[in-house]
């Protein structure tokens, strides 16, 4: 099977797709994981589509830990589940307040952005 290399699954409907349509989530080496939106860093890292649906899914199967790689602090039930759908959008909206003074608006981090936020808006929509 041929991969493209730039592609990435989302831990929770395993769906390969371009990585700027997924969120990165980071774990750091005391165990904490975070949401990695400037994805410089490197280290284990779980990507996932920013959508509740996706995210319930991926904690259900504990994919998100076992993709981190170990004991990663992070339970996925429901409410856990909308919060970090709330911290994705407020990392999101942080991140897009502070480009939008540096970066011009067409870049494509900026257009990357923009799309996560309209995804979780709609996957809250739904819910
Ligand atoms: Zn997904």
């Amino acid at each position: 099977m041929t991969r493209a290399p730039s592609q990435r699954s989302c831990v929770g409907c395993r769906t390969r797709v371009e990585p700027a349509a997924l969120v990165r989530l980071r774990r750091r080496p005391d165990g904490e994981v975070v949401i990695d939106l400037d994805r410089r860093r490197t280290g284990r890292s779980a990507w996932l589509h920013p959508s509740r649906r996706c995210i319930l899914a991926a904690g259900r199967q504990r994919a998100i830990a076992r993709a981190l790689g170990g004991p990663a602090k992070l339970s996925v039930r429901e409410p856990e589940a909308d919060a970090l759908v709330g911290a994705i959008a407020a990392a999101v909206a942080g991140r897009l307040a502070l480009l939008g003074r540096t970066a011009p608006t067409d870049s494509p981090e900026i257009s990357a952005l923009v799309r996560v936020q309209q995804s979780l808006q709609r996957s809250g929509e739904g819910a």
